[in-house]
């Protein structure tokens, strides 16, 4: 499954702003935003005036950035979105929050998407008690994720089950430290996302 694999640190200084790629390190004074908050390159520490269409290609460059998703599959959820009832740009963020390696993420199982992604890739989850090991998989209201037993004998898990208490975890989720489980109880609100990218303005990229 093809994805990014640069600098991510990169993304942000090139797209202009904290897109909260890596974890922990975003929270610090060593995110590399702080410290060098110009596009990266030469002569590059001044920002050049963007046209329109560019400011449209920027957003949409940073939902991809941010879901971690290439262009193919990033214009696919827009066209499914468009087909289907209500605002698309709300129906896009929202499929891309029910993904099931946004939902491991925002759970706490993982520090970043990223990470989440490669917990998934590698079978360490079970979607309603079935191995998954489909990062894209869209999840829908009631869906429960748990850790395998493969995944539960990891050193990561162990160190995860001792933090995951202290994340906060989005009203639509339900996490049972216990089980070191997860459920779908909703699909999200578009506010309590906080997306880092205006959909709208990716719709009117895409709709030209
Ligand atoms: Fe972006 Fe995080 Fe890297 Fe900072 S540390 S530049 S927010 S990915």
């Amino acid at each position: 499954m093809a994805r990014y694999t640069g600098p991510v640190c990169r993304l942000c200084r090139r797209l202009g702003d904290k897109l909260y790629l890596k974890g922990e390190k975003c929270f610090t004074p060593k995110c590399t935003f702080e410290r060098r908050p110009y596009p990266p390159g030469q002569r590059s520490t001044r920002r050049r005036k963007v046209s329109d269409r560019g400011l449209q290609w920027r957003e949409k460059q940073k939902g991809r950035a941010v879901y971690g998703i290439l262009e193919a599959q990033f214009r696919k959820y827009y066209e499914e979105a468009v087909r289907r009832h209500g605002v698309t740009g709300e129906i896009l963020l929202r499929t891309l929050e029910m993904r099931a390696d946004n939902i491991i993420y925002r759970l706490g199982f993982a520090d970043s998407r990223a990470q989440a992604r490669q917990l998934v890739l590698h079978g360490h989850f079970t979607v309603n008690g079935r191995k998954s090991a489909i990062p894209s998989r869209v999840l829908k209201a009631a869906d429960e994720v748990r850790w395998t037993s493969r995944g539960q004998n990891s050193e990561y898990f162990k160190i995860i089950s001792e933090n995951v208490a202290s994340k906060s975890i989005p009203s639509w989720l339900n996490l049972d430290i216990t089980n070191m489980s997860g459920r779908v109880l909703a699909q999200p609100e578009i506010d309590e996302i906080g997306a880092k990218f205006n959909t709208a303005t990716i719709v009117e990229y895409y709709s030209r």
